[in-house]
Formats: C-alpha cells, sequence, structure tokens
C-alpha cells in the first residue's frame, strides 16, 4: 500500500486528498477555506462522516498543520503515507516533468512567481508547511503545464519581438497538463487503440476552462497562453480577447489592477450574465434571460471555433473529449456544441448524450464522423499515479 497525501493550494484555500493510486478511491478528502481572514474553515470526510471546524488559520503552513491534526483526530492514519504531492500551477520552461522538491527547487519555483503571481506563492507556502509536517517522505510538485513542454515551438510562441519574449519568458505554457494527459489516455484505453495512433480534441470545461489538441500523444496546440486568461470563456475569465482592449481600457483611466481584475474575475459567464456557474446559466435561459442566451452562444461558439481550428492542425481527429464539470455534466453545452459542428459531420446521440455520466461514455451517434465522448477527469489519480512512479524510480 503506498499512501499519497496530494495538496492544491490556493490563494486562501488548500484542497487535499489521500489515496492510494492503485485504489484509485480517495481515502479521506478535505478543504480548508478562507485562509488568512477571521475566521477560517476546514471540512474533512473520511468513511462517509464529515467533519467541519471554524476557527483562524492565519497562513497556509498552518493550515497544513491544522489538516494533520485532522487526520490525527478523525482518520485515517497517515503514518504510513508514503510521499506528499503538490499540485504546482505554472513550472515556466524550467519544470517540465513532476520533480523532487528541494531546497533549489523551491528556489527556482520561487523565480517563476512573476509568470503566476497568484498561484504560485500560495504553493510554495503549502510545500514549506508540509515539509515541516512531513519531513521523512519525499515531497513532489506536479505542474499544470508539465504536459505541453514538448509543444512545437511554432505553437508556444507569440508573435511579439523575440527579444522581449526571451527576456521575459514570454510563451504558450498551457494549463490543467495532468488532466488533458489522463483524459487522453483514458480514451485510448476505452476505445481499445493506442494513443499514438489517435488525435483527440480533449476539452476540460470546468470553472476555468481549456481545450488541447493532441496528434499520436503529444499536444500539438491548447487554448491556455502564457496565463490561464487565454483561449476560451470560463466562468469568471475572458478568454481571448484583442490585448488593445488593456490598453484602451488603461487609457480611460482604469488602472492596470483592475482591467487585470476585471478580465480574471468579473468576465466571462459571470461578466456577461452575472452568474458564474453553468446550472445558474442553464435556469436563466429557461427563463428567457436574453444576457443568459448571449453569453451561452458566446461560451459554446468559442469551443467550437477552437474544434475547427485543431481539425484543420490535425486534419481532422478521431475524438472530441469532454471532461471536468461542464463537460462531464452539461448536456446542453455539449449537444449545442456538436449541433453547431453538424456541417464538419458531427453528430450527437441525443440519447447517450441525455444520460448522467460517470464513466467514458460515447455520445455521438454511429455515423458522425468523429466520435465524441464525455471522459470524467480524475486529477487528483492522475497526480498520484505520477508521485508514485517518480518515487518508485528514486
Ligand atoms: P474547477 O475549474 O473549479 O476545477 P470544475 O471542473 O469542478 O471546476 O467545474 C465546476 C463547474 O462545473 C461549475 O462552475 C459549473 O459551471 C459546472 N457544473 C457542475 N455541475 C453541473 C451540472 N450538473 N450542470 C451544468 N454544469 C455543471
Amino acid at each position: 500500500m503506498a499512501k499519497i497525501l496530494l495538496l492544491n493550494c490556493g490563494s486562501s484555500s488548500i484542497k487535499y486528498q489521500l489515496l492510494d493510486p492503485a485504489v484509485g478511491e480517495p481515502e479521506a478528502v478535505g478543504i480548508v477555506q478562507r485562509i488568512g481572514e477571521e475566521v477560517s474553515t476546514i471540512d474533512h470526510k473520511v468513511a462517509g462522516q464529515k467533519f467541519h471546524e471554524e476557527l483562524p488559520l492565519p497562513d497556509h503552513s498552518i493550515g497544513v498543520a491544522k489538516v494533520v491534526k485532522m487526520f490525527e483526530q478523525h482518520g485515517p492514519s497517515i503514518d504510513d503515507v508514503a510521499a506528499v504531492g503538490h499540485r504546482a500551477v505554472h513550472g515556466g520552461m524550467e519544470f517540465v516533468e513532476p520533480t523532487v522538491i528541494t531546497d533549489e527547487v523551491v528556489q527556482r519555483m520561487r523565480q517563476l512567481i512573476p509568470l503566476a503571481p497568484l498561484h504560485n506563492p500560495p504553493g510554495i507556502a503549502g510545500i514549506e508547511g508540509a515539509q515541516k509536517v512531513f519531513p521523512g517522505v519525499p515531497h513532489v510538485a506536479v505542474f499544470d503545464t508539465a504536459f505541453f513542454a514538448n509543444m512545437p515551438e511554432e505553437a508556444y510562441t507569440y508573435a511579439i519581438d523575440r527579444h522581449i519574449a526571451e527576456r521575459w519568458a514570454i510563451r504558450r505554457y498551457g494549463f490543467h497538463g495532468t488532466s488533458h494527459q489522463y483524459v487522453a489516455g483514458k480514451t485510448a484505453e476505452f476505445l481499445g487503440q493506442p494513443l499514438s495512433e489517435l488525435r483527440l480534441i480533449t476539452a476540460h470545461i470546468g470553472n476555468g476552462a481549456s481545450m488541447t489538441a493532441i496528434e499520436h500523444g503529444r499536444p500539438i496546440d491548447t487554448s491556455m497562453g502564457m496565463t490561464p486568461l487565454e483561449g476560451l470563456v470560463m466562468g469568471t475569465r475572458s478568454g481571448d480577447i484583442d490585448p488593445g482592449l488593456f490598453t484602451y481600457l488603461v487609457r480611460t483611466g482604469m488602472s492596470v489592477g483592475d482591467v487585470d481584475r476585471m478580465l480574471n474575475k468579473s468576465a466571462g459567464l459571470q461578466g456577461l450574465a452575472g452568474h458564474t456557474d453553468m446550472r445558474d446559466i442553464n435556469h436563466a435561459c429557461e427563463r428567457g434571460d436574453e444576457r443568459a442566451i448571449l453569453a451561452l452562444a458566446v461560451y459554446c461558439r468559442r469551443i467550437v471555433k477552437y474544434v475547427g481550428s485543431y481539425l484543420a492542425l490535425m486534419g481532422g481527429a478521431d475524438a472530441l473529449v469532454f471532461t471536468a464539470g461542464v463537460g462531464e455534466n452539461s448536456r446542453g453545452v455539449r449537444a449545442e456544441v456538436v449541433r453547431r459542428l453538424a456541417g464538419m459531420g458531427f453528430t450527437l446521440d441525443a440519447e447517450a448524450n441525455e444520460c448522467s455520466i460517470d464513466e467514458p461514455t460515447i455520445i455521438s451517434a454511429p455515423d458522425s464522423k468523429v466520435k465524441v465522448l464525455v471522459v470524467p477527469t480524475n486529477e487528483e489519480l492522475a497526480m498520484a499515479q505520477q508521485v508514485e512512479a517518480l518515487v518508485a524510480s528514486l
């Protein structure tokens, strides 16, 4: 039994899971929220029981220590944890595979903070907190960007002054890599074909959303860029916009910080329709709310544009794969995207699309030129498998 503790530190939260990759199902899951506020919360779930506490947790280090206390009080035992896996959002050009964390690695991660000022500092704080409470086991960082490290140069290069790009490490990095990679592997397994023979379009559509073209196992393009802002319309992010808009708004008197916040926190579905959650958008559409109807149209159109461009780049595709919160649950978004792709030979099996889906499922009709699937993602399991493989090789 090799238990892995996984930590995913956000700006004010720590999500955690204890899991044995050979079993797959987590033994315990939990979340610490509102770190740094007057009252923080921790929710710990084990064997169908839920434990909730409210207390001040001023920083991530103290948050991680509290997580350990919850395990001690409510189980399961963490004495036999073989490794701690840390989700790291941005690995820059430095980290192209899961990496055992040493002081030097933390130092190099610190140097990447300018590339991901919101995500990397809490990640590093979580690592340092966890190293204190688990001094004797390997800690491994799994990078969201790593899968995209060997994208073709023409795919990751922005057409800007190359000296500036080099000076500031500006390129397309891509995110959600662990999920795209996992879902591609699962799709190949489910279809009974080697990944090396497939051309896949994976659509990880959750609150954050990105799409990737994966040709014979290699990502050849992805919709998120230097930051997770680029690409699809998301819960609160705009996705693709004319960068001239940023300059224009700053000239009108908005501060750089305000524009940045607007594009990341109050754009996307939130900006268009006042809701971030696709369920709320769907309800609003049912009530005839015109803003929600437009938001959904903009959202689906963007997905279709990416499908089209990836079909062109790969000369076709064997499958379009939906995953993550919206991809796995929103029948309406899937149906609308496939409807809009009818001209490219996509057809839906409406009955299959209506079922509630918790395992890989084909939702296209047999005559569809490209198969359409829903393949549930499991980023934690994928991370745990990567951590286990690396630790086994040490
Ligand atoms: P995150 O990017 O935060 O990891 P998830 O992949 O968990 O997000 O996706 C969360 C989103 O999934 C929610 O904001 C909501 O829009 C969508 N979602 C979840 N369940 C449903 C559902 N039953 N129908 C439609 N959308 C759903």
